[in-house]
């Protein structure tokens, strides 16, 4: 198992539209451990292919005292309701904005070893799972926000990520 690197927005993949798995092989469930230990060691809840510079339709989460998960192909079939709450995104870290969400989804995926899951998620998990979804659209949270915000954080980002590189070199 192996830590991954963060790619941070808007690096290559993270604003393309990531390509599905026709075949779910032993490499797969290597990059979903990967991916989970990934997201543990950077105390994420979820973590999606592009942030880690696989262009693939794959993706983890854990709830908080939750098992971790794997998606593979995930598909949204089914949306409802609306919720506002705070999301944050290891490829933009320490950022926070207000996000709206639906509140109960409908998910049909594969997992890592090619078994068919099919569930609803509400709440919590629903958002991460909207959330990492999103980034195998190419998007981050900020493209769910009103574009004067979504500006706003986008520049406040500028800003804040010539620091974190700068601290990293020293
Ligand atoms: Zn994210």
């Amino acid at each position: 198992m192996a830590i991954r690197e963060i790619v941070f927005y808007p690096d290559d993949p993270l604003t393309r539209k990531a390509t599905p798995y026709d075949r779910i092989g032993p490499k797969v469930a290597e990059l979903a451990r990967d991916m989970i230990e990934t997201m543990f060691a950077y105390d994420g809840v979820g973590l999606a292919g592009p942030q880690v510079g696989v262009s693939k339709r794959i993706l983890v989460l854990c709830e908080p005292d939750g098992e971790p998960r794997c998606l593979v192909n995930p598909e949204i079939i089914e949306m409802e309701g609306s919720a506002v709450s705070e999301e944050g995104c290891l490829s933009l870290p320490q950022l926070y904005a207000n996000v709206p969400r639906a509140t109960r989804i409908r998910v049909r995926a594969l997992n890592e070893k090619g078994e068919s899951l099919d569930f609803e998620a509400r709440d919590f998990l629903a958002r991460i799972i909207q959330h990492e979804y999103d980034h195998l659209e190419g998007l981050v949270f900020p493209d769910r926000l009103d574009v004067m915000t979504r500006e706003a954080i986008l520049h406040e980002w500028k800003a804040l990520r010539k620091q974190l590189t700068a601290t990293a070199k020293v």
